[in-house]
């Protein structure tokens, strides 16, 4: 996380300077509870000089998706979205790996009266250095929470209300010495990570809970599992995971723009295979990470140069 911050916020429209980027003290409580993200990340090119965003289509798809299905109104137009985000990084002249978070909330009424409301947009930007490859690896376990469930609070949207349940989970972990925590869901399979998707590798095939299990549907779980079987020719499935899949796997790795992909070499203090990042993990993530900062040419359309 940087110790700098950039120079402008944007803010219902137009860029706001930093320090006058403010919302009324009183707010927090409807403003947090209403509010939807995204999180994107924009990879440096240091030979071409050049940064790109990665899947910003497909962040500002979801974005709608979320801000419509909380029934708040569109306030902006992909289009207008994209053009903002564009030129606030232009703005804040990251010539660094960053991170963008477009955010939509309602300040309007009380907590329960978000639909219909006026939606206000507010995206920030920050220097974020990417870990691919960096050889940084997870010790994991489960967590006593379970992962919320669709008729509860919909993991698919990503609101920032679902994080009190992956606050609580990931909390767990650190107090007990681990370094992320896994949730099951309220049928007792397995769902994510407090703020990743999760895949493992069992006898050459990739496997990854369904959209159906309590996930977020993750960008970068959508991308890996094109990469796997379009591109490394591995068969891959979405289906049910059991608790103890995960100790039986040789590889587990956690999928997401934050987390980007990050080896998982033990789940409840057993180790994953021979608890070093394995070899069908390194191949992805070296894939992705050329992909990614347009170091592999293939797949333009992921890429939106600032
Ligand atoms: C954002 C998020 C992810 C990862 O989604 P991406 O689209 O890959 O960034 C996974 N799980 C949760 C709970 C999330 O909020």
């Amino acid at each position: 996380m940087p110790d700098t911050n950039p120079q402008f916020v944007w803010v219902d429209g137009k860029p706001v300077a930093w320090n006058d980027a403010t919302i009324h003290i009183t707010q927090v409580g409807t403003a947090g509870v209403s509010s939807v993200f995204e999180g994107i990340r924009a990879y440096w090119n240091a030979d071409q000089k050049k940064l790109f965003v990665f899947r910003l289509d497909a962040h500002l798809d979801r974005f709608a998706q979320s801000i419509r299905l909380m029934r708040m109104q569109q306030t902006f137009s992909h289009a207008q979205l994209k053009n903002a985000i564009l030129e606030l990084v232009r703005a804040n002249q990251h010539a660094e790996d960053a991170y963008i978070r477009p955010i939509a909330f309602t300040e309007a009424g009380m907590f329960g009266s978000a639909g219909g409301d006026q939606g206000r947009i507010v995206i920030n930007t920050q220097a974020w250095q990417s870990r691919l490859k960096s050889g940084k690896v997870n010790h994991a376990c489960f967590s006593s929470w379970t992962r919320i469930s669709d008729n509860v609070m919909p993991p698919r949207v990503k609101a920032s209300s679902n994080y009190l349940n992956s606050r609580l989970a990931g909390e767990e972990a650190r107090r007990n010495g681990y370094d992320s925590a896994l949730l099951l869901n309220a049928n007792g399979k397995v769902a994510e990570a407090p703020g990743a998707c999760l895949m493992l590798v069992r006898d050459g095939k990739l496997i990854t809970p369904s959209v159906t299990s309590g996930i977020l549907e993750s960008i970068t779980r959508e991308t890996l599992l094109e990469i796997s079987r379009e591109w490394l020719g591995l068969s891959v499935v979405e289906r049910d995971v059991d608790r103890t899949e995960l100790y039986a796997s040789q590889e587990v790795f956690l999928c997401g723009t934050g987390a980007e992909i990050t080896p998982i070499v033990s789940v409840d203090r057993l180790p994953v295979g021979n608890s070093e990042i394995g070899p069908v993990t390194k191949k992805i993530e070296s894939v992705y990470h050329d992909v990614v900062r347009g170091i592999d040419a293939q797949c333009p359309e992921w890429r939106t140069e600032v």
